[in-house]
């Protein structure tokens, strides 16, 4: 007989509920402010719908689905004929019908190829912002197709043949000749095992012939191999040269791309990133022989904007995660949210992940507004990488904190927080690695003379009276005269990208401003989080603005 004292072993208690069924939008009072301060307000309702049907339960679910069944490669068909095709699980291609749907892969353009009116940069974002927070890899198709448009416009007959494809909202998964599709994607091969970084180094060869070229060669890393194009890089006659490979030729039989391999990826999972051999491979060449590097890097600059708000995201669910189980954990009788050093480490997290915020929105401003304003057009050149760097830097120590803040719960694969951690470093990776993105800024920086130093009076002016602006002002123009900058470009980077971040955040956040600066720029700190001293009442003003408790 069992006492009235037995403990059923199947009760639990003490388990936070899981964070689902969330307005990722009307939750966060953070983007809602960004929003509005960078040109965006009169999305806020649509907004608010596309958040609260990405923060469902069952987009979760299909989040974890898709990363828990990575692609296959499926490289010859039962009777031995080659396929080179890769087969997704259903959840990814539900999560490329809502994005593409959405119209993330292309809403920032117009169907000719042009530049869509602002706030068309900052309404995506916001959107790419809360997508982040639930499934990252089916991402970088849509990043590329996006960002591709761009190097496109070096060869105006070819993106007008494709462009209709591209605006599309349908997604098309088929594996048919574009033309024949709904709607299409693009993707990006540079890469090659003899180096990323040193394009210049790329031993791919294409020769010109009919039409075309055919090319000859081997990309190392090819992420999203079902796109219906590529751009790629291959030495032609007159030097490094861009090309646009289609998966199927124009006569309609399947291209050259051979698959050899997929990637058995720390993360990004979901996406497939493979290593690919081109044997006459047919494909249009976009923009002069010779110019490659200055064609693609058009595209470059835009996936590098998608990396910081990705990394932002990643942070901005991990943050959630954490504090929404502070607030349900009890230890030693008190909620976690309220030990005072936990609340150090939760409000130390969130000064980050507003500041990462803000910056990405108002580089995303940049951007929008950059077509008809030079200014705005070179914070943007010179911002972006300086965001990238910073954000996509700081993410994956910031995923860990707030893995550990959930303790042992986090640290198992049932948490999306292994998820969110194990997909942080890629953003820092790919599209310019820590120090290629510092040493553009830095080239940028250099080639831009007195406009860049414009820009940088302008941000310390939009920034001034913030504590420690002038001073981390001082030491960033320290660091990038006298010509011997490249040993310090990560200081003189990081303190670039700190102080447009406080000053974004004086625009759509001045309250955190302050203590963002405060932190950040003004007093020295330990390596890890929790070590800024906040008195008690700003620390739950801003817990409370980071998730209002329900
Ligand atoms: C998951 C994944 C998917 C990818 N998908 C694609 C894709 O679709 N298409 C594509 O083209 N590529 C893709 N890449 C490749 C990626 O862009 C490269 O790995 C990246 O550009 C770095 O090149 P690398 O690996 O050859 O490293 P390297 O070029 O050898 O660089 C190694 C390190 O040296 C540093 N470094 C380089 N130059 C300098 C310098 N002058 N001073 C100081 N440090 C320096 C770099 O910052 C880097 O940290 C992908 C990579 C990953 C991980």
């Amino acid at each position: 007989m069992l006492g009235s004292s037995h403990v059923d072993p199947g009760e639990v208690i003490n388990q936070s509920p899981p964070y689902e069924n969330v307005d990722l939008y009307s939750s966060d009072q953070a983007l809602q402010a960004a929003v509005i301060a960078n040109g965006a307000g009169d999305q806020s309702a649509a907004l608010s719908v596309f958040g609260r049907h990405w923060g469902t339960t069952d987009m979760f679910a299909a989040a974890r689905l898709a990363n828990e069944n990575p692609p296959k490669l499926e490289t010859y068909d039962a009777r031995g004929l080659r396929r080179d095709v890769v087969a997704f699980h259903p959840a990814y291609h539900q999560f490329m019908h809502e994005s593409i749907g959405a119209g993330l892969h292309a809403m920032t353009w117009r169907a000719d190829g042009t530049r869509a009116d602002a706030p068309a940069e900052v309404a995506r974002a916001a959107r790419y912002y809360m997508v982040a927070q639930v499934e990252n890899g089916h991402m970088c198709p849509v990043t590329m197709t996006r960002a591709a448009v761009a190097a496109l416009s070096a060869s105006a007959e070819l993106r007008s043949r494709i462009m209709p494809k591209i605006v599309s909202r349908e997604y098309d998964p088929g594996f048919r000749p574009w033309s024949d599709k709904a709607g299409m994607t693009l993707g990006m091969g540079m890469t090659e095992k003899q180096g990323g970084t040193d394009v210049r180094a790329n031993t791919t060869r294409a020769e010109a012939s009919g039409d075309g070229y055919l090319v000859t060669g081997h990309k190392w890393f090819m992420s999203a191999p079902m796109c219906d194009a590529f751009l790629v890089l291959a030495q032609a006659a007159g030097g490094l040269t861009c090309f646009l490979m289609p998966r199927f030729r124009p006569d309609g039989s399947v291209n050259g791309l051979h698959f050899q391999r997929l990637k058995d990826k720390v993360g990004n999972r979901s996406n497939a990133s493979s290593e690919v051999e081109f044997a006459d491979a047919f494909a249009w060449r976009v923009g002069e022989e010779g110019r490659g590097v200055r064609t693609i890097i058009e595209m470059v600059q835009l996936t590098r904007l998608d990396c910081a708000i990705s990394s932002a995201g990643l942070m901005r669910m991990a943050l959630v995660q954490a504090l929404h189980n502070a607030r349900h954990r009890t230890v030693f009788q008190r909620h976690l949210v309220d030990q005072p050093l936990m609340r150090a480490v939760l409000a130390d997290l969130a000064l980050d992940c507003e500041g990462a915020l803000a910056l990405t929105m108002r580089v995303a401003r940049a951007m929008d507004l950059g077509g008809t304003d030079r200014s705005e057009a070179l914070r943007a050149r010179l911002l972006i990488p300086a965001a990238k760097y910073w954000i996509c830097k700081i993410a994956p120590a910031f995923c860990y904190e707030a893995m550990e803040c959930i303790g042992g719960n986090g640290y198992v694969e049932d948490s999306v927080l292994a998820r969110l951690y194990r997909e942080a470093p890629v953003n820092a990776i790919w599209e310019g690695s820590g120090n290629v993105v510092c040493l553009d800024v830095l080239r940028a920086l250099a080639r831009e003379g007195e406009p860049a130093q414009a820009l940088l009076a302008d941000l310390r002016r939009e920034a001034a009276d913030l504590p420690g602006i002038d001073a981390t002002a001082d030491f960033v123009a320290r660091c990038l005269s006298g010509g011997a900058a490249e040993a310090g470009a990560r200081a003189a980077v990081e303190g670039l990208a700190r102080i447009a971040a406080a000053a974004a955040l004086k625009q759509s956040a001045p309250g955190v401003a302050e203590m963002f600066s405060r932190a950040r720029l003004f007093e020295r700190h330990g390596a890890a989080y929790g070590s800024v001293v906040m008195e008690s009442d700003l620390q739950t003003w801003l817990l409370e603005r980071t998730l209002p408790v329900q």
